[in-house]
């Protein structure tokens, strides 16, 4: 009526989730007739359409707004997700590079025994542990500090200008006694525990990016010093950081330069006392470290994304160096070691076909090694598609270290294979703790699983007669150890798996002599 309309006509609008009408007013009092009313019939539609084109708008800036929510956040924790916890630190990059000058600290923490109530209570267990830690954190650092759930059970803090030294250490003493404290779910009482590594800029480094890797090498030594610990980033760390960087750099060219080296491990058959493996060990001989092992300088590979051209070189260098042995005899065997990163690559078995078809070799020459993580890994699936693919074209599947990881019996029944490789710790324990112990009991356990889904067994790390008799009594198909050989160059591997087979005595004596002991014993 303010605005001087003196009568309506109106329309309700079938639009979605609004009461929506169409209103169609005059200044004059005035009765309204068909053709006013097909008029507003006409114009409805559009009115309609208008309508639900701003509701989809709204849905949209919604959606929008959830995306870039769930993009930077959480969705268990609803902190900070790795993301844009990076993206925080490359804010503090850009104001370093402004000639601002912005200290801050940077706190890594690792929960403890969070795998254990995982695993055993399950996931709704898990996720209320790691929303019960969020929570600890968040009330023990100040209300600007940016926590970040990094994945997993990993958790970091940045605290923009710390107070010096001894605030910091206090705060994250603080987190460390907050998550070790009990806590209650469905009316039990569970408990964590932390550690906490700190990275200080412009102190530990001057590069903010760097601070992330800075405060996680102190963490790992926060770790190596016990449970429940601080530590802040040292000058032995900082050393330690050098020589990574210095390697990583120097690992770039070792390849196109002929660093590396493949050294090959006899396999021993208990059955024919031949040679019927060897294993390539890959090693890396540099002018400024000298011969480096692959437990050293593999993860820093793996760090650099080289591990696919690694993996390559070893594949057709094993295959090249081994050519004429193992066309003397179609039992031979090379192993070679497998890498998460290479059996999870869609051209990874294109690259093993041309390689073992360039040497004239026949797929079941060749022998990957996989380790129990492998299978285990989130990108699984295409693993396991790569491993259906390489065994249904006849190479060999062993699989590594076995009894190490977490092996869940039913993700390992799905992936095929002809050999289990057992682990050296079992060996190891079998001898010292006797063939009565736990561990001769687990290395039994694992021989009978490894029966029963059709695979040989292979134990590792055989050092001494009395392992060899012990592998030889459960029933072992293969053998492999100091006892016979270490990691050698390939012409000296090629002269000693000859001695094996010809000295018989000199390899078996010993381990024969306690067999036949314990035979007349019983
Ligand atoms: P692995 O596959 O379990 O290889 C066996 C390791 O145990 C070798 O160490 C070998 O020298 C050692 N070993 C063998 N017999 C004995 C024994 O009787 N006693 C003791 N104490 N040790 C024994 P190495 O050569 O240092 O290799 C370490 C690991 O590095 C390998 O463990 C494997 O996981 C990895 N690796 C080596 N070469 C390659 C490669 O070309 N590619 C990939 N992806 N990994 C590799
Ligand atoms: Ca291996
Ligand atoms: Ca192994």
């Amino acid at each position: 009526k303010g605005l001087g309309f003196r009568s309506a006509l109106l329309a309700p609008l079938n639009a979605h989730s609004r009461r929506a009408m169409m209103i169609c007013a005059r200044r004059e009092k005035s009765l309204y007739d068909e053709n006013d009313l097909s008029a507003v019939k006409a114009f409805t539609p559009v009115a309609e359409q208008a309508v639900r084109n701003a509701e989809q708008l709204d849905e949209l800036e919604a959606a929008v707004r959830d995306l870039d929510a769930m993009a930077h956040h959480d969705a268990l924790t609803g902190l900070k997700n790795r993301k844009s916890f990076i993206n925080e630190i490359e804010k503090l990059k850009t104001s370093v590079d402004q000639g601002e000058d912005p200290a801050f600290a940077l706190f890594q923490i690792d929960l403890d025994h969070f795998k254990v109530i995982n695993d055993a209570l399950g996931h709704a267990a898990g996720d209320y542990a790691l929303t019960w830690a969020a929570e600890a954190i968040r009330g023990c650092v100040k209300p600007d500090d940016v926590v970040a759930r990094l994945g997993g059970d990993e958790f970091a803090v940045i605290c923009p200008e710390p107070d010096g030294d001894d605030a910091l250490l206090e705060t994250a003493q603080k987190i460390v006694d907050e998550l070790s404290r009990p806590f209650e779910f469905e009316g039990r009482s569970l408990q964590m525990g932390a550690s906490v590594g700190i990275g200080r800029f412009p102190i530990d480094s001057d590069d903010p990016r760097e601070i992330m890797n800075i405060a996680d090498m102190a963490l790992l030594e926060a770790k190596s010093g016990g449970r429940g610990r601080c530590a802040f980033f040292t000058l032995k760390l900082r050393r330690e950081l050098d020589r990574r960087q210095t390697m990583e750099f120097k690992l770039l060219d070792a390849l196109s330069k002929g660093e590396l080296e493949l050294w090959y491990q006899p396999i021993v058959c208990l059955k024919t006392r031949q040679v019927e493996c060897m294993e390539a060990l890959v090693r890396w001989r540099n002018s400024s470290f000298g011969l480096i092992q692959p437990g050293d300088f593999l993860p820093v590979a793996e760090r650099a994304g080289l591990m696919g051209k690694i993996g390559e070189w070893v594949l057709r260098t094993a295959c090249e160096d081994l050519r004429a042995w193992l066309m003397q005899d179609e039992q031979r065997r090379v192993a070679v070691n497998v890498a998460g990163v290479q059996l999870c690559s869609t051209d990874f078995v294109p690259t093993i076909d041309k390689i073992v078809s360039e040497q004239g070799l026949k797929p079941g020459a060749l022998e990957l090694e996989l380790s129990e993580e492998i299978t285990l890994r989130r990108s699984a699936e295409l693993a396991l598609d790569n491993l259906m693919a390489l065994y249904e074209r006849g190479y060999q599947i062993a699989f590594d270290d076995f009894g190490t990881g977490y092996t869940s019996l039913a993700h390992l029944r799905k992936f095929p294979g002809q050999r289990m490789k057992i682990d050296r710790s079992f060996v190891l324990g079998c001898e010292t703790f006797g063939p009565e112990s736990a561990d001769a009991a687990l290395t039994r356990g694992l021989f009978g699983l490894a029966k029963s889904l059709g695979m040989a067994v292979v134990a590792e790390g055989v050092e001494t007669p009395g392992q060899l008799a012990f592998c030889q009594e459960i029933g072992c198909d293969e053998v492999q150890g100091f006892l016979f050989g270490k990691a050698m160059p390939v012409r000296e591997a090629l002269l000693r798996a000859k001695q094996i087979e010809s000295d018989a005595s000199l390899f078996w004596g010993e381990a024969d002599a306690v067999v036949s002991a314990q035979a007349t014993t019983n």
